[in-house]
């Protein structure tokens, strides 16, 4: 892990899982998102407390553990003022409920609650609900909405610099998880048009490197979003009969290299591919329906 500064007083902390970091005065600053565990939080506390880096705030931008697991260390060994979107505090205060809804809502058994799926539960002060300017210490930031990868996730735009969260990622990243998570296809392609637009003169996104010529990474992520949604329409349409939607999720990881190694990473991989396949349906491309008891997926020009 290691801190890079971006502006005079916004930072973000390098790491698998970026950490940003925002100072508004001498005595108040925010962290952006809260790495996987207790351990990257630690690591965060010692290097702001040498650089003497003020910690006040809180922001959490998606409810994956991978962003708010540290947070319930921090809670309890600091003062700090959190924030959250509504929807994503929900999962927050009630972590379970991401492998609950990853399972279909069926009891999670204890394999399927690991640390990157359900962090600690922590407790929110202000619930977030739509986009705004916030001014502390003199410093003005931005809420943006970036809804896709996760239902209600925000980013921060501060001092130009935007935190994209998981609203794209680095393009190593992206090509290495071959299908990206998301929720919604048609909200993840509107949110990266959105970035496009904002202004900003850089950017940091959840996982990758900060850049001012992001541009290119954002029509990257674009580009693989269009060709997964193009695969997954030519794997429903070269079947006349329809494809058993498992099947559909088993030929898209295939025909992007995946080797799902565990339950869980499967059930992340079925949800993407769901969320390619609404966007489907709602543009009448595909349709879901029953047959012989199957859950099964049709192309709607015969
Ligand atoms: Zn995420």
């Amino acid at each position: 892990m290691e801190l890079q500064l971006l502006t005079n007083n916004v930072y973000y902390f390098l790491a698998s899982v970026n950490i940003g970091y925002v100072r508004f005065s001498e005595s108040e600053g925010m962290l952006i998102d809260a790495g996987l565990e207790d351990q990257t939080m630690k690591k965060v506390l010692k290097m702001l407390d040498e650089k003497g880096l003020p910690l006040t705030h809180l922001f959490i931008t998606h409810a994956h553990a991978d962003h708010y697991g540290g947070a319930a260390y921090l809670q309890k060994n600091r003062q700090v003022y959190t924030m959250a979107p509504s929807f994503e505090s929900l999962i927050l205060q009630e972590p379970m409920l991401e492998p609950l809804y990853l399972f279909h809502g069926t009891n999670p058994i204890s394999e399927w609650r690991n640390k990157f799926l359900e962090g600690k539960p922590i407790h929110v002060d202000l619930l977030v609900k739509e986009e705004g300017a916030v001014e502390l210490g003199g410093v003005v930031f931005l809420t943006v909405a970036l809804p896709g990868h996760s239902y209600q996730q925000f980013g921060i735009l501060v001092s130009e610099i935007l935190f994209a969260a998981d609203a794209y990622f680095g393009k190593d990243i992206i090509h290495k998880h071959g299908i990206p998570y998301i929720v919604d296809a048609k909200e993840a392609l509107e949110t990266l048009e959105k970035i496009k637009k904002l202004p900003c003169r850089g950017a940091v996104p959840g996982h990758g490197r900060f850049e001012t010529g992001f541009m290119e990474t954002i029509d990257e992520n674009i580009k693989v979003h269009h060709q997964i949604e193009a695969m997954i329409y030519s794997l429903i349409t070269a079947e006349t009969a329809g494809i058993a939607f498992e099947q559909l999720v088993t030929k898209a990881c295939t025909e992007k290299g995946i080797t799902v190694k565990s339950v869980p990473s499967y059930m992340l991989f079925r949800t993407a591919v769901t969320a390619y396949l609404t966007k489907l349906i709602q543009e009448q491309k595909a349709y879901f329906q029953i047959r012989n008891n199957q859950l099964v997926v049709e192309s709607s020009f015969e």
